[in-house]
């Protein structure tokens, strides 16, 4: 199955010169969103993790089902304001501007093996934001799992030596 042609490129969203990859359609089409569920859970069947962290909002859809499928833990990440609990936060540099992410404190244990998932690796900053949230409650990081990769932008650049997995790379 080509996912590419499930997803859809919007020119200049959120703002000018930016190509969003549109992951709706993909989401319409039960047999697609399978499929790339599928094939994420075989991208890290040999990958030793615990636990799921996915940063909102689209992080969440591929996520969750990701860790209903395999039967592993889940841990939101937010903008600030929106959990409910005691967290950690981090601080990080956006194309323009800052941006603020959060974790409950309790979220992870101490070498606790985390998955992270996410839609699209674009820059890789948010990626990066997340390592260090997840090294902040003295978790490791054993992999990191996108459905799609803007290579363009070199994000395995900004992150650590972790194994990197993608569907699909523009
Ligand atoms: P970055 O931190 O630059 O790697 O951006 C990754 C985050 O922003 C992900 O959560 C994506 O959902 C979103 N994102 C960045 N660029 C795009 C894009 N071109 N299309 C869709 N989502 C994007």
């Amino acid at each position: 199955m080509n996912f590419e042609e499930y997803i859809r490129d919007i020119p200049d969203f959120p703002k000018p010169g930016i190509i969003f990859k549109d992951i709706t359609p993909l989401l319409a089409v039960p047999e697609a969103f399978k499929g790339v569920i599928d094939t994420m859970a075989e991208k890290v069947k040999d990958l030793d993790f615990d636990t799921i962290v996915v940063p909102e909002a689209r992080g969440f859809i591929f996520g969750s089902a990701l860790a209903y499928k395999l039967g592993k833990k889940l841990v939101p990440i937010r903008k600030p304001g929106k959990l409910p609990y005691e967290v950690v936060e981090v601080s990080y540099s956006l194309e323009y501007g800052e941006a603020k992410i959060q974790m409950h404190k309790d979220a992870l244990s101490k070498g606790e093996k985390v998955l992270i998932v996410d839609d699209v690796l674009a820059t890789g900053g948010t990626i990066k934001a997340i390592e260090t949230l997840v090294k902040k409650l003295e978790a490791n990081i054993s992999g990191v799992l996108c459905l799609a990769e803007l290579s363009f932008l070199n994000p395995r650049e900004k992150l650590s030596n972790v194994r990197v997995e993608t569907l699909l790379k523009y």
